[in-house]
């Protein structure tokens, strides 16, 4: 085992992925490519559904955030799972609709939703959407009216944590482009705007305090936070708050330095909490909500490559460079995210040589990784990334014109192609002069 159960090594010494041989592959589907292990997916699902329903009943809905990896396929598999997803854009709306996913499990996220991600999401009837200042609020009422319905809808809130600090820093997170703050009263100004608007129907509120999250403290916080700001708005407006988004944020473990969580007690962990709070504050327990986006798809997926060349700089650094890049995955350059890296046909040798691993494009902070342990590595040869299943192919470009990977899916030996190969024709199809 590699990581995590589904990466491991067979007898040719060659990297599998939830049983199949990964060199294998790499020449049948071409490099680079995504792959899945759709069972890590399902499982994911499966876990967050049990522990959802045992902590806080049967109508519990966890959230697939499918902004980590949004695809139709990816639409359908939650569907099937009992799922309800995110989505942020009326491109991940109408890919939502073209899989067939049940509107009425879907919440329409993001801090500025147009006019026509407003109308395109009322025509389709999404359940609920989650409002996220005053401006959107009215543009919705307004919409809302003229159809004659009441939209259901969730507001965003800034609860003012810091994750990785682990405190509720009042200042910090009330400057950020999402959500209504509590500390600065915009909060309890737009419950009221909401309560007072035509064809609004205010159900709930929603926090999401960050993401690779491997405590529960800032759950914690975040929950004690929203959980008195639903007693306050029961004191100051009478109103009861039925649902609890506590949003997503849960870690993954991507390399030997990170935990792995077990998502299932950490469930039970914020239910007791939420519980204990909903006490204390004199309030009914309102509906809670996870949205997971990353630990549901992270770490069942790899992304292979083709290594090119191998150059030694003395006394410098050795750079591995491969046929893909911050095209197919751009977290090292955005976030200097850390991965794991195998030789996939050298897999049951030792990772005793380093290595700044480098992608194809015009631009030197083009790396997936730097002083990263590999097998030695030579021209030809098939490297893997691991854990590469959540925000790289959903925040893929065309930079260099490099066509992206396919999403090639296994399961039980077999393997099927989810997205195809971007040809060099689908990179001029929009081009009309
Ligand atoms: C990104 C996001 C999530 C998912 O976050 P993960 O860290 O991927 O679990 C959930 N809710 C909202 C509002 C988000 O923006």
């Amino acid at each position: 085992m590699i990581l995590h159960k589904h990466f491991d090594v067979n007898e040719k010494g060659h990297l599998t992925i939830g049983g199949m041989d990964a060199v294998e592959l790499a020449e049948r589907f071409g490099t680079p490519a995504y792959i899945l292990d759709e069972n890590v997916i399902r499982a994911n699902c499966r876990e967050y559904l049990t522990a959802a329903r045992r902590e806080f009943g049967e109508d519990a809905l966890p959230l697939y955030a499918s902004k980590a990896l949004c695809f139709t396929g990816i639409y359908k598999l939650a569907a099937e799972e009992g799922m309800g997803i995110d989505c942020v854009s009326g491109g991940e709306l109408f890919t939502a609709k073209q899989a067939g996913f049940p509107a009425e499990r879907i919440y329409f996220h993001g801090n500025n939703k147009t006019d026509r991600d407003i109308r395109d999401a009322m025509d389709m009837g999404v359940g609920r959407f989650v409002v996220d200042n005053p401006d959107e609020l009215r543009a919705l009422s307004k919409e809302a009216s003229k159809r004659g319905i009441r939209q259901g809808i969730l507001l965003r809130i800034t609860p003012g944590i810091d994750p990785h600090t682990h405190k509720a820093v009042v200042t910090g997170n009330i400057d950020s482009k999402f959500g209504s703050a509590i500390a600065t009263g915009q909060a309890m100004d737009i419950v009221k705007q909401a309560l007072a608007s035509d064809g609004i129907e205010l159900i709930g509120l929603h926090c999401h305090i960050g993401s690779q999250i491997f405590d529960l403290e800032p759950f914690s916080d975040a929950a004690n936070i929203m959980i008195r700001f639903i007693a306050d708005i029961k004191r100051e407006c009478g109103y009861e708050i039925r649902e609890l988004n506590l949003g997503g944020g849960f870690g993954v473990k991507y390399t030997e330095y990170d935990r792995e969580i077990s998502y299932s007690s950490a469930i039970a962990d914020i239910a007791r909490i939420v519980r204990s709070f909903c006490k204390t504050h004199e309030i009914a327990m309102p509906r809670v909500i996870l949205e997971p986006g990353r630990s549901l798809v992270a770490a069942a997926g790899a992304t292979l490559y083709t290594v090119g060349s191998v150059k030694e700089i003395p006394s410098f650094r050795n750079y591995v460079s491969v046929d893909g890049g911050m095209p197919d995955n751009p977290r090292y350059a955005l976030y200097q995210s850390q991965y794991t890296a195998v030789i996939a046909n050298k897999a049951d040798k030792p990772r005793d040589y380093r290595a700044t691993l480098a992608g194809r494009c015009c631009e030197s902070g083009d790396l997936l990784g730097e002083n990263m342990e590999l097998q030695r590595a030579e021209r030809g040869d098939i490297l893997a990334v691991l854990v590469t299943g959540a925000y790289n192919y959903s925040m893929a470009s065309n930079y260099n014109r490099i066509p992206r990977p396919p999403v090639i899916m296994v399961k039980d030996g077999e393997a099927r192609v989810a997205v195809r190969r971007e040809t060099y024709k689908d990179l001029i199809r929009n081009d009309v002069l």
